[in-house]
């Protein structure tokens, strides 16, 4: 396995598989890897086949974080992620550190962002503005730089997974988008670098997120009518906010395709959720 820390580089090792044609499959992160990574590697591997090439990246990448957020504190953890890498048969692990991937000298400072227009309203944006510009900007960089033909994303993020589609798509990268499924601890909980956060009090709280959508789901499906979305949320903010570290930041029902809001839910929608444990923002989905 060959860790990468320069975006020449990278480009070049690209240049030359695309020029002998063989797959690229990436997987870009954060870091802090964990089994959710793990299968978004899995199932690159699934596409690129034997012959081809896997990639994680490894980037925090300042712009997606706003100024009170965890960009100084968010966990890493390069030796271990090295580690899980190489067990799970990744090829290269690219590694840039912010001067590679924003440039400050020696020329002026970096200018240029992707901004999806509409995919980008509303979830996650009302409480992180300006998060979903960081990780367009961020994507279209990976996409320059390693080339590949497919790249893995989580159903964890389902709108940053749907912006991703959206901006291959309107910008003609050559990359097909596929969506690994959340991985979830036994109880329930989605897998997330962010879980390092929690206390033990903590996190057996953070099981409030899980069992939100699925009471959502139970209500829904045993329905014989759609449920006023006002009154579900009210429902759940009660359910998850008994647990006294946990406060909700959203609770939203919405057309998985549009990502439009839903004031009546019905079976087929989806449901996202933000919550505070603690200091700790979870977040989660799923179809009700
Ligand atoms: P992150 O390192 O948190 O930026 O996540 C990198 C990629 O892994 C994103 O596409 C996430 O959606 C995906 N991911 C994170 N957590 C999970 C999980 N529990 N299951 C599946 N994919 C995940």
């Amino acid at each position: 396995m060959r860790i990468v820390t320069s975006v020449a580089t990278m480009q070049r090792l690209a240049m030359e598989w695309n020029r002998r044609r063989v797959p690229v499959g990436l997987a870009p992160t954060m870091g802090c890897l964990h089994s959710g990574h793990v299968s978004l590697v899995r199932k690159a591997r699934e596409r690129v086949g034997k012959r081809g090439v896997v990639v994680v990246s490894i980037y925090v990448n300042p712009a997606q974080f706003g100024p009170s957020e965890d960009l100084a504190s968010y966990p890493r953890d390069l030796p271990h992620d090295k580690k899980l890498c190489s067990d799970a048969g990744v090829d290269v692990v690219f590694v840039p550190g912010d001067q590679q991937m924003y440039p400050e000298q020696p020329a002026a400072k970096f200018s240029t962002y992707v901004v999806e227009e509409k995919l980008s309203r509303g979830l996650e944006s009302n409480s992180r503005p300006g998060h979903f510009r960081g990780v367009a900007t961020v994507v279209a960089k990976l996409f320059n730089i390693v080339r590949p033909g497919v790249a893995v994303f989580g159903a964890k993020d389902f709108q940053q997974v749907a912006i991703v589609k959206r901006m291959t798509r309107d910008l003609n990268f050559p990359v097909k988008i596929i969506v690994a499924p959340t991985v979830r601890e036994a109880d329930g909980l989605a897998l997330s670098s962010r879980n390092k956060y929690l206390s033990a009090d903590e996190r057996a709280q953070a099981v409030a997120l899980w069992q939100a959508i699925q009471q959502a789901r139970q209500a829904v499906r045993t329905s014989t009518q759609s449920i006023p979305a006002s009154r579900l949320n009210s429902e759940l903010k009660w359910l998850i906010e008994t647990r006294p570290a946990a406060r909700v930041d959203y609770i939203e029902f919405f057309d998985p395709d549009t990502l439009q809001p839903m004031a009546k839910v019905r079976r087929g929608a989806r449901i996202a959720l933000a919550v505070f444990v603690g200091k700790t923002r979870l977040i989660d989905n799923g179809k009700v």
